[in-house]
């Protein structure tokens, strides 16, 4: 058996005894609040339950968002972390109209339709148009300039799951380039086969971005059914005859509008320390209720820091934040990093990924800090999770915050295998968290946050090396 085999075997042996209760108390390495994680955390799923019940979807920069920060600061304050307040910004607001597509020759019929953020609108009356198929991104890419004109560009790819996410970095460009690049080679409107890997009629929506001075063209996803079904259409459409789509995508911008970071935090004893902040998104996409995101992320990280409060007074201070506008351009995350640029911070996490398993941690700690990261890898070890060797540095709230001050961070890498089956699409709802993976999330974030909050030693990066 190779090393990584061994690993495999040990994950899917804790799997195993993960789902039998009665094996979990076989595990005595484990501190006592990562084990009481494990066996019953009524915390993670009191959030994801409440926020997508009591809210619902919450979009950046709307009331509904309005209204996701108002129960956050509730709920936080019963939960009596300490310094809860909301950081208010204004961010530019997109919202949606109404939506909707079909195929008027040679084959009419209706497709799943929904606009991407930051689409332009086709008017009322909709847009008919012949469609150009590209097959990737790099054929869109490759047409000259100005030979779109009047036409909708059909961009498809070939996104398939993979268990660490890389699939959407391969294939969200897509999404989120490939509308401006079809502006600029002067289409009329693009659509594109939404980048997730379901086979449900539910496009996924996202942001898309439109560069300065370009003037946004109505931008849809199709559902994946929606997409491949336009490409039979077009292979089985006569020589010399077009495609030709009704597109109808009406959404507005509605101005700058109120969104608020919610920031609250366990106490360290030790006020000479600087923080670890650990964040998630309190905004969603509208087509669900946001339950795998990013409900999970601040279920996850507030449970696990409330099992720290509640077992110690850890030395150095936690900071939880739930950043208000990640979704349509990381208006929280950005406005964190302003506010706070002149405050000292330790460290970076961030849990936006669903609420599947961990099953691998990455660090991006100073040489001196390797007692730490052995200590916590034997910790995570216990939890069927192993160390990976890319350097650490997830999560887009934590990313403006981040860069400016060269932080150190720890990843805890969930399982993305069927995440993007769900992904910014009606579908996003609690049914799909698995409660038993759930508690694997919050035990594996108690642990690192027992371990770093009562590290004492410097977690300062060395400078970043200048790039000749
Ligand atoms: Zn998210």
């Amino acid at each position: 058996m190779t090393i990584s085999k061994i690993r495999i075997a040990a994950a899917s042996a804790f799997a195993i005894a993960l789902f039998n209760p009665a094996h979990l108390y076989a595990v005595p390495a484990l501190p006592n609040p990562v084990q009481i994680a494990l066996k019953d955390d009524p915390y993670a799923w009191d959030i994801i339950e409440g926020l997508t019940t009591e809210v619902g979807q919450r979009q950046g920069g709307t009331e509904a968002e309005a209204r996701a920060r108002k129960w956050a600061v509730e709920k936080l304050t019963e939960m009596q972390f300490a310094n809860v307040r909301i950081e208010t910004y204004q961010m530019p607001t997109w919202v949606r109209g109404e939506e909707s597509a079909s195929i008027l020759s040679p084959f009419p019929q209706k497709l799943a339709v929904t606009a991407l953020g930051n689409s332009g609108s086709t008017g009322e009356a909709g847009l008919e148009a012949d469609i150009v198929y590209f097959p990737t991104l790099a054929a869109l890419k490759a047409v000259p300039d100005g030979s779109l004109k009047g036409k909708i560009a059909f961009v498809s790819h070939a996104m398939k799951p993979t268990q660490d996410g890389s699939s959407y970095g391969a294939f969200g460009p897509a999404r989120f380039v490939g509308p401006d690049i079809a502006a600029k080679k002067g289409a009329a409107a693009i659509v594109i086969r939404s980048a997730g890997t379901d086979m449900h009629r539910n496009p996924h929506t996202g942001n898309t971005n439109f560069s300065e001075g370009v003037k946004p063209i109505p931008a849809g996803a199709l559902s994946l059914p929606d997409a491949e079904n336009l490409e039979r259409i077009l292979r089985r459409t006569p020589r010399g005859q077009t495609v030709k789509m009704k597109l109808k995508l009406t959404p507005r911008n509605i101005g700058m509008q109120e969104s608020g970071n919610v920031i609250s935090e366990v106490k360290g004893s030790n006020p000479d320390l600087p923080p670890i902040l650990i964040a998630c998104h309190l905004d969603s996409w509208d087509l669900g209720t946001g339950a795998i995101d990013d409900g999970a992320g601040c279920g996850i990280v507030t449970a696990a820091a409330m099992h720290v409060k509640q077992y110690s007074r850890p030395k150095r201070t936690i900071r939880l934040l739930w950043a208000g506008a990640e979704e349509v351009g990381v208006w929280g995350g950005k406005a964190y990093a302003v506010k706070h640029k002149d405050e000292p911070h330790a460290l970076t996490m961030e849990s936006d990924f669903g609420a599947d398993r961990v099953w691998r941690v990455d660090f991006k700690l100073p040489e001196s800090a390797k007692s730490l990261s052995d200590s916590i890898t034997a910790d995570l070890s216990e939890l069927g999770i192993a160390r990976g060797t890319a350097e650490a540095g997830d999560g887009a709230d934590v990313g403006p915050i981040r860069e400016a001050q060269n932080l150190a961070a720890i990843d805890l890498a969930q399982d993305g295998t069927r995440y993007f089956d769900l992904h910014h699409t009606p579908d996003d709802t609690l049914d799909k968290i698995d409660k038993t993976q759930l508690r694997q999330n919050v035990a594996a974030w108690t642990a690192v946050l027992l371990r770093l909050s009562n590290y004492e030693g410097d977690l300062k990066m060395p400078p970043k090396e200048m790039k000749p």
